[in-house]
């Protein structure tokens, strides 16, 4: 499985916004032709139908796909077997699903050993804006399974390695003639493991794994962003028959803050200003992202919408000691509930107004219209 893989969406010749019956039917198409009972000893077919299975897997499964969709062949690199559907207790359903378990049914190929890695698994871990400023290291609970102690991971109870199933003879998969078909179904006996425990430890009851909820530090450097991932070697899903562990991905997503908004290495943020203000100049302090404050000065007649630069106050940036920049926009604020008094005040102030040019925005703005205006009439 070394070699290039193609494309599952070209693999079943389907475009990417296919439906699953598309997906199905194309599938279905393409395993008859290339099925190894029509193809004896076709390398280039086998190869062809192993691809199609591997693409059906991924693309038949919601979530498979949708890993796909983002990440490509990278989501599955890794991808382990090990029991699928087994989840992890319903408490924990939303923020630790098994991401890649049972991917590749057909992992190792027919008859191989089955000495399965662990499944990589994904932990979903939000941290707030300020924790991605500075960085967090935070304990998680991780429910896992683990090699069983009291078999080492072998299953057995006596330590005895697991003998073949004799009802498919280690492919895990036995076939039935149906009309011209060959059926290819799960071995009930050994349940697609392809290998049988005599005697099974009662501990695990011959699974090799055991149920144990451990405690993990994560270090979040600073600087993370959405979607991040940080990936904690060997501390996925517990390999099966002393096979490695998987590796257990954090995907960090951070909470959208109430006054901070980031894009990249930079912080936004709207700051509402009295009329007064603006039009005399003045003063302002804004917080910033590392928790200070910055003082900004407004100058006299400062416009809505105008964006003040504040060097090196943004957000911190992965694995440098440089930080960003935080651009703050001017809010201007329309003043409401006037007393008589500065009703009368603001009327004087409009009856000063007269030629003096206070609003040239509006003026200019009123003479293109007048020309449109002009226009029309033409
Ligand atoms: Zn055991
Ligand atoms: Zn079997």
């Amino acid at each position: 499985m070394a070699t290039t893989k193609q494309d599952y969406y070209k693999a079943l010749g389907i475009e990417r916004t296919a439906k699953p019956d598309e997906i199905k039917k194309a599938y279905r198409t393409l395993a008859k032709q290339y099925h190894p009972d029509r193809n004896p000893g076709d390398a280039e077919a086998e190869r062809k139908f192993k691809e199609i299975n591997e693409a059906n897997d991924v693309l038949s499964d919601e979530q498979k796909r949708s890993a796909y969709d983002r990440f490509g062949h990278a989501a599955f690199e890794q991808g382990g077997g090990g029991q699928g559907g087994e989840g992890f207790g319903s408490g924990f359903s939303d923020i630790f699903e098994e991401m890649f378990g049972d991917f590749m049914g057909a992992r190792g190929g027919r008859g191989g050993q089955r000495a399965a890695r662990g499944a990589d698994l994904r932990y979903n871990m939000q941290i707030s804006l300020a924790d991605a400023f500075k960085g967090i290291k935070q304990n998680i609970r991780v429910p896992n399974s683990i090699a069983c102690a009291a078999c080492s991971g072998i299953g057995s109870k006596n330590g005895a390695a697991p003998e073949t199933c004799t009802t498919c003879h280690g492919h895990g998969k036995v076939r039935a003639q149906q009309g011209f078909f060959t059926i290819e179904r799960t071995c009930p006996s050994c349940g697609g493991q392809g290998r049988v425990i005599k005697d099974a430890c009662p501990k695990c009851s011959g699974s090799g794994r055991t149920r144990q909820e451990k405690t993990l530090s994560v270090t979040v450097p600073p600087g993370v962003e959405e979607g991040t991932r940080i990936r904690l070697a060997g501390e996925g899903e517990a390999g099966l028959n002393g096979a490695p562990a998987g590796d257990l991905y954090i995907f960090i997503a951070i909470a959208q803050h109430n006054v901070f908004h980031r894009d990249g290495a930079n912080i936004y943020c709207k700051v509402p200003l009295p009329f007064t203000t603006a039009a005399l100049g003045g003063q302002v302090e804004v917080p910033s992202v590392d928790g200070s404050r910055a003082r900004i000065t407004i100058p006299a007649g400062t416009q809505s919408g105008h964006q003040f630069r504040l060097k090196g106050k943004g957000m911190s940036i992965l694995r440098s000691k440089e930080r960003g920049d935080m651009f703050v926009q001017a809010a201007i604020e329309t003043p409401v509930n006037l007393t008589k008094r500065q009703k009368e005040l603001l009327a004087e102030f409009d009856g000063e107004s007269g030629n003096a040019k206070n609003n040239p925005e509006s003026e200019g703005f009123f003479a293109k219209v007048k020309d449109l205006w002009e226009d029309l009439k033409d």
